[in-house]
């Protein structure tokens, strides 16, 4: 008699899932599945996804929401507490250092396993391991050693170990910003390729040239294209329109090209018409206004939010720190936005509350502003740019997708009322019209509150 109803009692239990999020609209860019449905969630996983009513120990009531995959960002230099909270605010469940990467890698993420809010990971970075070898005195970028000279053929292939310890340690590719070594060989660069191309994990590059002036965008899509076409390595080059400016369709036409010939190449591009990067660094040595295709005025100090001049550009690039450039045309950000492929990625960092925008805006921007207001892409679209495309790229199949059996990273949004808060002089605002985003099953934002005390993102490695 015990037994029966210990029995009995334990049914309901086992129809319950951890957490359901109930009859929202769930939009699932891999499936096309558009439809209201139940999503419930047990153990950090989806375990349903179903037309039919389900029993949750909790459950969100996502009505007249959307249910999406957790956003994932694949540029996001942000990679500290304060930076993860305004990226679950903006629905990021995985934030990932890509581009300028870290180096040494296991320490990075050990610091964050455990303590983190989302997901998070990183490539082994060429920027930090050449700046501990040619020990550079610059703290995220480089600005001296390494930037000033060629590496001897000892530092490169010192270098090269490195990133490649980085690699078998975990690391998700090859970050690279060649950009910022205006030195760097072009034998060094293809020797890195040829790692990425051996350990089949592409390489996440900021190229050499931006802008039309030669050698500009055109030489260095050439560069990497071909260096990609030499060794193998998938490759993937970050924020196109910052690269490109007027020539972005240009530079959309040959990464599909390159497609078309059977290379992997992807591209990215955050919903701004301005970038950022530090003052200091090799981006702004003699004839940057040609290159970058802007002049003083266009430059925005972001300690203080001044526009420069002569005077305080010299006297700025002396101390160091970032800088807002304005130098995209908003066409050629709905271009790149409206272009098939291109991943929607932040490229964001907030110090003390200090940078540009897109570190907290950039997901409910393309929302908000592209897919609402401007209709610049359907929902289905920019939802797919944020989540299954990167999840692909990552080689990652649990991640991106609102089906049995993946992580429970979710994310549910108001479709009529999401937006982006954060400005060039506000950069610290929180993105509005997220009310609820999951990690790995557990609820970092809830009510629109960010929780504390949980800490549920996990690294993400290769
Ligand atoms: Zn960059």
């Amino acid at each position: 008699m015990k037994a029966f109803l210990l029995l009995v009692a334990a049914l309901p239990a086992l129809a319950q899932y951890d957490l359901v999020i109930a009859n929202g609209r769930v939009i699932d860019p891999e499936s096309g599945l558009d439809a209201v449905r139940n999503v419930g969630v047990t153990g950090g996983k989806i375990k349903a996804v179903s037309a039919k009513p389900l029993k949750g120990k909790e459950t969100i009531d996502a009505k007249g929401m959307v249910v999406a995959p957790g956003f994932i960002d694949l540029h996001s230099h942000g990679q500290d507490d304060a930076n993860y909270r305004f990226k679950a605010r903006d629905g990021v469940t995985t934030a990932l250092e890509m581009e300028v990467g870290v180096w040494p890698v296991n320490p990075w993420y050990q610091a964050r396993e455990g303590k983190a809010l989302i997901n998070f990971g990183a490539t082994s970075g060429h920027i930090p391991a050449r700046m501990a070898v040619m020990k550079d005195t610059g703290t995220f970028l480089p600005r001296d050693n390494s930037v000033n000279r060629v590496s001897t053929a000892a530092e490169e292939r010192e270098i090269l170990a490195h990133v490649r310890e980085g690699l078998e340690q975990g690391a998700l590719g090859v970050g690279m910003g060649i950009a910022y070594f205006p030195k760097v060989t072009r034998e060094e660069i293809l020797g890195l390729f040829g790692l990425a191309g051996e350990k089949k994990t592409p390489v996440y590059v900021h190229m050499r040239n931006p802008g039309p002036v030669e050698p500009g965008v055109v030489d260095s899509m050439q560069e990497v294209i071909a260096d990609a076409a030499v060794t193998g390595a998938p490759l993937h080059i970050v924020h196109i329109t910052s690269m490109a400016f007027r020539q972005t369709k240009l530079a959309l036409e040959m990464v599909d090209g390159a497609g078309k010939r059977g290379l992997d190449v992807t591209t990215e591009c955050y919903p701004y018409t301005a970038g950022m990067t530090q003052l200091e660094s090799a981006i702004f040595d003699t004839g940057w206004q040609e290159r970058i295709g802007v002049s003083y005025g266009d430059l925005q100090w972001v300690a203080t939010g001044e526009r420069l001049t002569e005077a305080t550009f010299k006297k700025y690039r002396a101390e160091g720190g970032p800088v807002v450039i304005h130098s995209i045309p908003e066409d050629m950000v709905r271009l790149a936005l409206s272009h098939p492929g291109v991943m929607v990625a932040s490229d964001g960092w907030l110090v003390d509350g200090k940078g540009h925008p897109r570190a907290a805006g950039t997901y409910s921007r393309v929302l908000g502003r592209y897919v609402r207001e401007q209709k610049a892409l359907p929902m289905m679209e920019a939802l797919r740019r944020m989540t299954l495309l990167p999840a692909n790229r990552l080689g990652v199949p649990s991640k991106g997708r609102i089906k049995v059996g993946a992580d429970a990273d979710i994310t549910v949004f108001d479709p009529e009322k999401v937006a982006d808060q954060a400005t060039y002089d506000t950069p610290s605002k929180y993105a509005e019209g997220i009310p609820y985003v999951v990690v790995n099953g557990v609820p970092v934002v809830s009510g629109g509150q960010l929780r504390t005390g949980v800490f549920p993102g996990r690294g993400v490695r290769r």
